[in-house]
């Protein structure tokens, strides 16, 4: 029988796994890593500087960084700023545990608020309710590449006189208002990690709008020292800050670049991909597709799902299950962050924030990366629409 589910037994939708996402490296990349490796700089050379002012030019802000990873992206920003023990840093659950860890290494208490249920974005009513005399920073995280209310959070920190710090990891090329992403916040962060828009293997780079505020990530980036070796008129150098080693190379560089220029056609690919399941999946009883606000541009980083568990006989254990066995790489984004046993172990309780919690219950993220072919966004639907119809009450 066709219809009789993989893990049950019967034939899968595919042989073999079609992952949730994947990097795109082509023959120009490689081309332009190998001059690179041919050139006078290995790292902190050329390629860096034009890394950073192509970021520049793409987010909308004079100032970018570059940084070997989004997690050390995120560190320089609370760096910046100024965030220190005592400080409260207010951050949604729903993200990759990077986002709060980043606010502990500055010494810094995360203060979790709970997301809107439509968006699955930070809800600003909920930021707002979280903010205590002690609140230094906000971050956002634009959920699976859609921008969050940004307005509405630079508007609490102004009113509040909070650093609004943009965890825009999934959101490269997005827009919000017609803005590109990065220029709203007083930081943003990117990553460049493979399964993100535009990779250098690992990667991050901060943005920010403030001359200050880069010169201070620009410095935590190198140890806390004041100046570049090209700066310098002898071997004497001031290290001011308690800085990192948090330099990103010109290899990894030249592969951004030359990333970057695909970057366009790689988000239009992610849209139409993203077009063809909400069109497919609009109808079909057991699914909610999380809600894209009307003022975005969505940067389609993942393509996450709730699945109305009142209308299925299953949880989404056995969903998920079912569907990596019909040969789809489902995951779940994300696990609400103070659930692990890091940050239960230090007073963070179940049930701080509802909404994050009972979507992380019914979340599934579905394969979306631009090399995947019309067919293999078929095969998702057939599986989903397989898997659902099977365990529809
Ligand atoms: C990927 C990601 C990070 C961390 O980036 P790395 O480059 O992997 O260190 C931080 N926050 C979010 C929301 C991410 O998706």
């Amino acid at each position: 029988m066709g219809d009789r589910l993989a893990i049950d037994g019967g034939t899968p939708v595919r042989r073999g796994m079609l992952p949730y996402g994947r990097h795109d490296v082509d023959e120009t990349d490689v081309a332009a890593v190998v001059a690179a490796l041919r050139a006078d700089w290995i790292t902190s050379g050329p390629r860096v500087a034009e890394f950073e002012e192509a970021l520049a030019r793409l987010a909308g802000v004079p100032h970018a960084v570059a940084v070997s990873s989004g997690t050390a992206a995120l560190h320089t920003a609370l760096f910046s700023a100024a965030i220190g023990p005592g400080d409260e840093v207010v951050v949604p659950p729903l993200t990759f545990a990077a986002t709060a860890n980043a606010v502990l290494y500055q010494g810094g208490t995360p203060v979790f608020a709970d997301v809107r249920p439509d968006t699955l974005n930070l809800d600003t009513a909920a930021a707002a309710a979280a903010v205590t005399p002690r609140t230094r920073a906000i971050i956002g995280v634009d959920y699976a590449g859609q921008p969050g209310d940004l307005d509405a959070l630079r508007e609490l920190g102004r009113t509040r006189g909070l650093c609004v710090i943009e965890d825009a990891a999934h959101a490269l090329g997005a827009t919000y208002r017609g803005r590109p992403v990065g220029a709203d916040a007083d930081l943003a962060v990117f990553s460049f990690h493979p399964v993100k828009h535009a990779t250098t293997g690992e990667g991050g780079a901060v943005m920010a709008s403030d001359a200050g505020l880069a010169e201070r990530a620009r410095r935590f980036r190198n140890h806390g020292i004041a100046s570049t070796p090209a700066e310098r008129r002898d071997w004497r150098y001031d290290m001011v800050d308690l800085g990192f080693n948090y330099r990103l190379t010109d290899l990894q560089c030249a592969l951004g670049l030359s990333q970057l220029t695909r970057l366009p056609r790689a988000l239009a690919r992610r849209e139409a991909i993203a077009a063809r399941y909400r069109a497919a999946f609009a109808d079909l009883a057991g699914l909610t597709l999380p809600a894209v606000a009307p003022d975005v541009r969505h940067a389609w980083h993942i393509f996450p799902v709730l699945l109305d568990l009142e209308r299925l006989r299953a949880d989404r254990g056995a969903v998920f299950a079912a569907l990596r066995a019909e040969g789809i790489g489902v995951n779940v984004h994300y696990i609400p962050v103070y659930w692990h046993p890091y940050y239960s172990e230090r007073g963070y309780r179940r049930g701080l924030c509802p909404v994050a919690e009972r979507a992380y219950e019914r979340l599934v993220t579905l394969p979306l990366f631009p090399a995947m072919t019309d067919g293999d966004a078929d095969d998702v639907v057939t599986a989903v629409a397989k898997v659902l119809g099977h365990y529809a009450r």
